[in-house]
């Protein structure tokens, strides 16, 4: 059996990965000229942790992830309002969940696939043909290939989606904030080894985390309805209007993005389809279900999910429309429930007015408190 896999991403190498183990063929195609790395940190767990452990990875994950030592939650200016220590943002997570780098994750499975299946990259899809079992795939390079299986694993934007199931308005539902997120060069002074902060103010929100080895992630959030949030389109035009009053390490940060390799800048959306997939053609990842990062769920899911489909093929041999639809009917409640909390998240996560803000950060508050942490923990978890 041969697939062509759309999107060397967390949920395209996991899908080739679980593919190949299950003796398929696979060959991936990405649009960028090569691998990207960076990122910004995710929480790693649930599904994605029983994935990745079959899929042989999980080991060199956990050998990657890192240990948020404080998170301090500060005024616009830089002062201090309260602080979580490591051991209360330890309670928020269980046993099997991580923070990672997202790129560490993306490398992690590159290393483990790369012996497995052929990557191309700076190519993508231009035209997708279904005729019976076989599904002929035009790239960008002019060739044409042939496949029992097409994963469109392309993201939140998916060329694969938008050929073979319809523009992307149809699918997107914009939770009406922008995100920019990029790494820095160094350290900032004012921010300790394994430290992380974070500034809410008027609908805007700013965190900076070091996530180990000299790394550190900025992070930019903001509701699209704020007046200043007008300015779109480029990053280095957009973040300095938003955020030109703010204090403390923000202007070091947007020092840093001017040389910033890549920035990842886009709303904040889910992907909300009635099926995932037709005939011989599926969706896998932001592609399909995109989440969002108010759900914090997207990598776990990349790598459950792709794990899972191998599953359902192996299962139904011969039968890829059967074992598509048995893969979606178990995978969709977990998908729905954490899109729902995607959409509860929106409405909390950068809010407008003072008072809103003190509410939403009083379970936080109140996590530094011993009693309290165990109860939150499992709270957050639910
Ligand atoms: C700021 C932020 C924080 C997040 N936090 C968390 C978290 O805490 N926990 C969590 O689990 N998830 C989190 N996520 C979500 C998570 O990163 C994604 O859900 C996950 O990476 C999905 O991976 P994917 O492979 O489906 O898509 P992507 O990562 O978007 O990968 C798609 C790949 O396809 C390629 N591609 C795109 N278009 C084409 C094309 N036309 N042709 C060929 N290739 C193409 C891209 O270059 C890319 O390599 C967060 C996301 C963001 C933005």
């Amino acid at each position: 059996m041969r697939a062509i896999i759309v999107g060397a991403g967390i949920a395209g190498l996991a899908t080739a990965l679980r593919l190949s183990h299950a003796g398929w063929e696979t060959l991936v195609v990405e649009r960028a000229a090569a691998r990207r790395g960076g990122g910004y940190a995710v929480t790693f767990g649930g599904i994605g942790h029983d994935g990745a452990e079959r899929l042989g990875v999980l080991r060199a994950l956990r050998d990657r992830s890192f240990v948020t030592a404080e998170l301090a939650y500060r005024r616009p200016d830089g002062r201090l309002r309260f602080t979580l220590s490591g051991e209360a943002i330890a309670a928020t997570m269980d046993e099997t969940s991580f923070t990672i780098l997202r790129g560490d994750i993306e490398s992690v499975l590159f290393e483990a696939v790369r012996d497995r299946t052929t990557v191309r990259f700076g190519t993508t899809v231009t035209a997708v043909d279904q005729v019976g079992r076989t599904v002929t795939v035009t790239l960008s390079d002019g060739s044409t290939e042939h496949a029992d299986l097409l994963v469109g694993a392309d993201g939140l934007h998916s060329a694969v989606r938008n050929l073979v199931f319809g523009p992307e308005q149809q699918y997107l539902r914009n939770l009406g904030h922008q995100v920019g997120v990029y790494m820095l060069p160094r350290r900032p002074q004012g921010l300790a080894d394994g430290a992380s902060g974070t500034i809410s103010d008027g609908g805007r929100t700013f965190a900076i985390n070091s996530v180990g080895n000299g790394r550190t992630t900025a992070f930019f959030g903001y509701r699209t309805d704020i007046p200043t949030a007008a300015v779109t389109g480029d990053p280095r035009v957009a973040l300095p209007a938003v955020y030109r009053d703010m204090g403390w390490l923000v202007p070091e940060a947007l020092v840093g993005l001017r040389t910033a390799d890549s920035v990842y800048f886009d709303t904040i959306s889910q992907a909300v389809l009635e099926r995932w997939s037709t005939g011989n053609v599926v969706l896998v990842g932001d592609a399909a279900w995109c989440v969002s990062l108010f759900a914090g769920y997207g990598s776990s899911l990349a790598v459950g999910g792709a794990d899972a489909l191998g599953t359902a093929l192996e299962r139904h041999r011969g039968d890829i429309p059967g074992a598509l639809a048995e893969w979606e009917r178990a995978l969709r409640p977990d998908v729905e429930r954490k899109q729902r909390l995607g959409r509860w998240v929106k409405d909390v996560y950068a809010p407008r007015s003072r008072l809103m803000l003190e509410l939403t950060q009083l379970p936080l508050r109140l996590a530094s408190w011993p009693p309290v942490r165990s109860l939150i923990g499992r709270h957050l978890q639910g």
